[in-house]
């Protein structure tokens, strides 16, 4: 689907101009003649970029109508992109002040609108990328409806980390100035190093280092492809101010740099990288939630699931064998019984602790629900995943659980069913099956022993 864009203009003339513009590229376009018109317009069809007249007589102007849009939760990650007729740095600044992404001077040059509009779509779909993420992990339930205020509301500017490649030092000092009253500010002679900042500042004009290759270098390196790239041109070099965008850089800024401005161009860039930062990481939460038994932190049967299957058809196209055992403390309703359940939570998590330690690392324990447990040992064939199963059980039953509430420790024992991927036509269910089996064998046969049910021992 091609990008959808929202022209809002009060004149006539010039929004047919863009459209005509736009849908030459083959975006759709979408038009409105007034602020309060277009910030309807906005929630209700949420286009993809927002380009936005400054002066529109009668009712909201552009500044105040992109403050609405960037306060509007449904409407917030949209960039605008504020279109002036004054050239002046006082538009500039108020416009990046209301919260817009970008702005431009009319009549507007064709090769700067389509690389603004490039350059801002494209980020724009890794957004919508997290954002679709995280929608979908709230609808399946792995993400849970947070009813605190929602942490991207609150996600304040507060001092970031400033990186400056430049080697002109009137113009550092510069730099320096404007964003060290609210940042912390590096500055490097073209050469990248590994702590990654929140905000780079690239000069592309130095004739000492390559501007572009630092930013080409950035975008590619996995540490730093998310850092937001400023980056410094010549006022009238237009091809290096396209060429630094197409490589990558999010925004420019030209010289001689007016302070005022680079410190708003910093604001948005480092706001918008902490929102993409907290979508991210709210995601990566979720995504671990997900796999994670909440009382004692090892993988959950999901993920359980998800290992196994890949990990036996593996085995059976020629690749190394995988072997589970499948662990059950005994008698533990007695332990409920007699101590109650938050006792009997606290050994499930002392069992955890030491089933954890006990594990390679190549190895994952998981909670199966209740008292059960399994451990996956990739390239692991029969007979060592037993000795390993048996090393597990003395140390469960050689020294009893100390559990905070009690004054005396408990005797633990468990029983351990082992099974491997040996046969032919084996399957992560019927691998289970067998280790559940000889499980059951080593309860008949008096509990607290490692029963091998391997290939060759099943019916
Ligand atoms: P066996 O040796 O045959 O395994 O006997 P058992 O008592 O361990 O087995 P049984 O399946 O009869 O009882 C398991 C008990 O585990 C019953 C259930 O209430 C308890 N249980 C399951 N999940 C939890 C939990 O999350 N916390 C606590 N405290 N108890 C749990
Ligand atoms: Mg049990
Ligand atoms: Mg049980």
């Amino acid at each position: 689907m091609s990008a959808r864009i929202l022209v809002v203009d009060d004149l006539e003339a010039n929004r047919r101009l863009l459209e005509a513009k736009l849908t030459a590229d083959y975006y759709d376009v979408l038009m409105a003649q007034r602020g309060e018109e277009a910030v309807q317009l906005a929630k209700r069809e949420k286009p993809d970029l927002i380009l936005l007249d400054v002066m529109m007589p009668g009712g909201i102007d552009g500044y105040e109508a992109c403050r609405r849009l960037k306060a509007m939760p449904e409407t917030r990650h949209i960039p605008v992109v504020i279109l002036t007729t004054l050239d002046d740095r006082d538009n500039k600044v108020r416009g990046l002040q209301a919260g817009a992404e970008e702005f431009l001077t009319k009549p507007i040059d064709d090769v700067q609108l389509m690389a603004r509009v490039k350059s801002l779509l494209s980020l724009k779909v890794v957004t919508d990328e997290l954002r679709a993420r995280e929608a979908n992990g709230r609808r399946l339930g792995v993400i849970g409806e947070d009813l605190r205020p929602d942490p991207l509301e609150q996600l304040r500017l507060s001092a970031g980390n400033v990186l400056v490649v430049d080697d002109n030092p009137t113009q550092i000092k510069r730099i320096t100035a404007a964003l060290g009253i609210e940042h912390r500010i590096t500055v490097l002679g073209g050469e990248a190093n590994s702590a990654p900042p929140d905000l780079v500042v690239v000069s592309v004009t130095s004739r000492n280092f390559d501007g572009f290759r630092v930013i080409a270098r950035m975008r590619s390196g996995e540490p730093t492809r998310h850092l937001p790239i400023l980056a410094i041109v010549d006022a009238d070099d237009q091809k290096r101010a396209i060429r630094a965008l197409e490589l990558g850089a999010h925004d420019i800024i030209v010289r001689p740099i007016d302070e005022d401005e680079i410190i708003a161009r910093a604001r948005t860039l480092m706001r918008r990288k902490r929102y993409m930062d907290a979508l991210r990481s709210r995601l990566d939460q979720s995504l671990e939630l997900a796999i994670t038994d909440q009382l004692t932190n090892l993988y959950n049967r999901r993920f359980l699931t998800a290992q196994l299957g890949p990990l036996v058809q593996r085995a059976q196209c020629g690749g190394d064998n995988v072997s589970v055992m499948v662990i059950d403390i005994d008698h533990f309703k007695r332990c409920n019984d007699t101590f109650g359940h938050d006792v009997g939570d606290a050994v499930l998590r002392e069992f955890a602790v030491r089933l954890a330690t006990n594990t390679r690392p190549s190895d994952y324990a998981c909670r199966m629900g209740g008292e059960e447990f399994v451990v996956i040992m990739p390239r692991t064939p029969g007979d060592i995943a037993c000795l390993a199963a048996e090393r597990l059980r003395r140390n469960i039953c050689a020294a009893p659980f100390s559990i905070p509430s009690l004054s005396e420790p408990i005797d633990v024992t468990v029983s351990i069913g082992v099974a491997c991927s040996e046969r032919a036509d084996d399957s992560a269910d019927l691998l289970l099956k067998r280790a559940d089996e000889a499980l059951y064998e080593a309860k008949q046969a008096g509990r607290n022993r490692v029963i091998g049910r391997t290939a060759s021992q099943a019916a």
